[in-house]
């Protein structure tokens, strides 16, 4: 597989959309696990830094409501 810039062989895949990209391409980027209500009503995240991103897709901030699906 080739990197989504250049022609060069891809090294990793993006973690979000799955683009692949070499090592001089890709950007790091958090990413969350999990995330779930714990002791006390406090939500809480597992999350995970420097994962691959290729810096082409746009993870958003704050979830989408979808309402048409109801
Ligand atoms: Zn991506």
């Amino acid at each position: 597989m080739k990197c989504w810039y250049c022609e060069e062989d891809a090294r990793a895949c993006c973690t979000f959309c799955g683009r692949f990209v070499c090592k001089d391409h890709y950007k790091p980027m958090s990413s969350f696990l999990a995330i779930y209500v714990g002791a006390n009503n406090t939500p809480k995240a597992l999350a995970v830094a420097n994962v691959i991103w290729c810096g082409e897709c746009e993870p958003q901030p704050e979830p989408i409501a979808m309402p048409e699906l109801y």
